[in-house]
């Protein structure tokens, strides 16, 4: 059994400690400062001996450090040197602190059970046994769990030797253990058996700031994040605050105002301009119309698919001819009709441009056909034309 420093000097960061075997990569020691990888969060990393150490996990009371390369000239019964990497301890703890507020507040103020936990490299969440809750109340939890921490409330953990000794806490979970139990209690927010490490005091979790909650499987999923990673996000939403202010000439208090009239500002300007495309299609059609000898064609320089399928459409609605517009830019061919020309615009797509040097297919009345070659896709318009 590995001893687990970890859990009553939280804050020791460096140590040395016996090695107890090593095999690989892998060390086991007689001591250790590291966390490992508990329920839902990742284990602490730090140097073993100058080393790296990226994982760790605790089989049977045993802590097995995954090191980043075997250390070299090290064997059982040599002293080495462990160093933590702490301000990935100090997150942890933050965040795993911050849940434990979270859960105990939902736990004793509305009988809500916490049945999940994930400490994420970014983010961290908890599933809450309750199918919606409202905006209110993650106001509510997220406000309170702040004045749990400006209260500075003790964090104590008491290790407990049997079950029964652990039972009389008023647990918020079940125990999933029998023996050497350590019950981690907030007074009057929390009590629950834990064993990972946590801060002193709640005054050391910093911000508790709830980022959204949502409809997860029957029960609401709250995302969270909590001190520096809360300081960090009050940093990158106040510089899109900022630079969102400048681009709506805004203050904070009258950025939505002002987005929401830009909005309005906007939508009028696209139903005016699609008015103004209403238009132009109508004269532009009249004059190809005009032109036209058995069948519309014309090829443009500048038109995407979506403006030769808008003037295709408003074409159709003026004329009965078979209509085939192309563009150089797009080197698409569209042909359309309104349905009273004989043309079978998918087939001659499907005949004649297919594993001709083009792609494409549509129905009778509207096929499309793109080309990489502008001389082919004329050659096209010209057989295109003669299908007519
Ligand atoms: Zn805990």
């Amino acid at each position: 059994m590995t001893n687990k420093l970890y859990q009553t000097q939280q804050y020791l960061k460096q140590c040395t400690a016996v090695v107890t075997a090593a095999e690989g990569n892998i060390v086991t020691l007689d001591r250790t400062i590291f966390a490992p990888e508990a329920g839902g969060q990742a284990s602490d990393i730090g140097t073993i001996q100058g080393v790296p150490m990226v994982h760790c996990i605790d089989r049977d009371g045993e802590i097995l450090h995954e090191l980043a390369e075997p250390l070299k000239g090290v064997k059982p019964g040599d002293e080495v040197e462990l160093e933590l990497d702490w301000m990935v301890r100090l997150d942890h703890m933050q965040n795993h602190c911050g849940e434990h507020i979270l859960s105990g507040i939902l736990f004793t103020e509305h009988g809500i059970e916490n049945k999940g936990f994930h400490l994420g490299s970014e983010i961290s969440t908890l599933d809450a046994a309750i199918k919606n809750m409202t905006e209110e109340m993650v106001r509510e939890l997220e406000w309170k769990a702040n004045q749990v921490v400006f209260q500075g409330i003790p964090v104590r953990v008491e290790m407990l030797e049997t079950r029964e000794d652990a039972e009389k806490y008023p647990l918020r979970k079940a125990l999933k253990v029998d023996e050497d139990i350590s019950v981690v209690i907030i007074d009057g927010v929390d009590c629950v058996a834990c064993c990972c490490p946590h801060p002193s005091d709640t005054s050391q979790v910093g911000l508790i700031k709830i980022i959204k909650a949502e409809h997860y499987k029957g029960m609401t999923r709250v995302y969270f994040k909590c001190g520096m990673r809360a300081l960090k996000d009050y940093q990158l939403k106040a510089e899109i605050v900022t630079a969102l202010n400048k681009k709506y000439s805004s203050e904070d208090e009258t950025l939505l105002e002002n987005m929401k009239i830009q909005e309005k500002k906007v939508g009028a300007l696209r139903s005016e301009l699609y008015t103004l495309k209403q238009r132009f299609a109508v004269l532009e059609a009249e004059e190809l119309i005009a032109g036209a000898e058995g069948a519309v064609v014309h090829e443009f320089e500048d038109r995407n698919l979506d403006e030769l399928r808008f003037l295709g459409k408003k074409l159709t609605e003026m004329t009965d001819l078979p209509v085939i517009l192309s563009s150089t830019s797009c080197k698409t061919v569209l042909l359309i009709h309104s349905g009273k020309s004989s043309l079978k615009c998918g087939q001659v797509v499907k005949e004649f441009a297919v594993g001709f040097g083009g792609k494409g297919g549509g129905s009778d009345t509207l096929a499309q056909a793109l080309f990489t070659d502008d001389e082919v896709m004329r050659n096209f318009v010209k057989i295109a034309l003669h299908s007519v």
